[in-house]
């Protein structure tokens, strides 16, 4: 089979499509065929180097395909089921698995991070890790949201635990997981100021149903902010450096900050003054629990959560994907035709 493999970590020529060995499943386990991945940042950090990623690595967290071979004891599906991958790589056994917060094990990975991914024609999983593909969505729709469902979920609904009526600024509206964060806060009732990077990405903004859409290079976010709301009670980090003094200066006394990410660098600055007197609360968060996972899946099949495939590539040109992941030009996912 095809697969996407670094050897190395570095610019877009450490992509390798080497030929491998079709897996084998083991007990409890399903082969899969891969029909469609999908990129993430995440894939971009780890191309270009992560402690303890090890090597060689199939790339790719997200999948869906269609079963394709049965270990013993694997039940759950029959062969030629359309099924999704969940991303997270989790025992099953300690005491954070045990009470349903996978993303806290201490063994806790991404598939295609900590073990090999989905950049790849066949692949073994634990049939635990699968789920049926919702039937209202196509292949590259279902290998969009997984990681950024995931994540959005975790961040808004189990971390910072968001009500109706709250007010909530979601950064890089444009990005993968700002694009189910903006739809994730609307379902729950909340009022969305979404900022973009250009004008055109305005308009999708709008239509995942933010009620202010701001775009973060040319207009002020704080003064915007402080004319449609006055503050936010929550907001969605994941840029960093570039964006934490304004996250930390629009929030209201008791908001909360839920960071997933820092993709413009990672320090920052609090006034820790501001911090104890305004009650507020900074959370980090990675991944999200199985149960995270669940309930994203429900609202995509009944409609209401819809993942943005903006491009489509096919698995030779993974290369110039990663290229324009890695410019921003997108507008929810950038999916790989496998
Ligand atoms: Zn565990």
């Amino acid at each position: 089979m095809k697969a996407v493999r670094i050897h190395e970590h570095g610019g877009f020529e450490v992509l390798r499509i080497d030929e491998l060995p079709v897996p084998e499943p083991s007990t409890g386990q399903v082969c899969i065929q891969l029909k469609t991945s999908a990129l993430n940042h995440l894939d971009i950090w780890i191309r270009n180097g992560i402690p303890g990623v090890p090597l060689p690595l199939i790339m790719g967290s997200d999948g869906a395909g269609k079963i394709y071979k049965l270990g013993v004891q694997a039940n759950k599906f029959k062969i030629g089921d359309s099924v999704i991958i969940q991303p997270l790589v989790y025992c099953g056994e300690c005491r954070s698995c045990q009470s349903g917060n996978e993303n806290l094990c201490a063994n806790m990975g991404i598939r295609g991070e900590s073990t090999d991914g989905t950049n790849c024609e066949f692949i073994v999983l634990d049939e635990k890790c699968v789920e049926l593909k919702p039937e209202n969505i196509t292949f590259a729709e279902a290998a969009a949201f997984p990681l950024v469902g995931q994540t959005a979920y975790q961040m808004l609904i189990n971390r910072a635990k968001i009500k109706p009526g709250e007010n909530i600024l979601v950064w890089g509206a444009g990005s993968g997981v700002g694009h189910m964060a903006v739809q994730i806060a609307k379902i729950s009732g909340c009022n969305v100021i979404a900022t973009v990077g250009s004008d055109e990405k305005c308009a999708f903004a709008n239509e995942l149903g933010a009620d202010l859409v701001v775009n973060h290079y040319n207009d002020n976010v704080a003064d915007k902010v402080k004319t449609f709301c006055g503050k936010v009670d929550v907001v969605f980090e994941h840029v960093g450096s570039a964006t934490w003094a304004i996250s930390m200066h629009v929030l209201a006394k008791g908001g909360r900050v839920v960071t997933c990410g820092a993709t413009t660098g990672p320090n920052a600055t609090i006034d820790l003054r501001h911090l104890f007197f305004k009650q507020q609360t900074i959370m980090g968060s990675t991944m999200g629990n199985v149960d995270a996972f669940t309930q994203v899946i429900k609202l995509v099949a009944k409609g209401q959560l819809k993942s943005r495939v903006d491009k489509i590539f096919p698995l030779d040109d993974i290369a110039i994907g990663h290229e324009y992941l890695e410019n921003s030009e997108q507008f929810g996912k950038v999916v790989i035709d496998i």
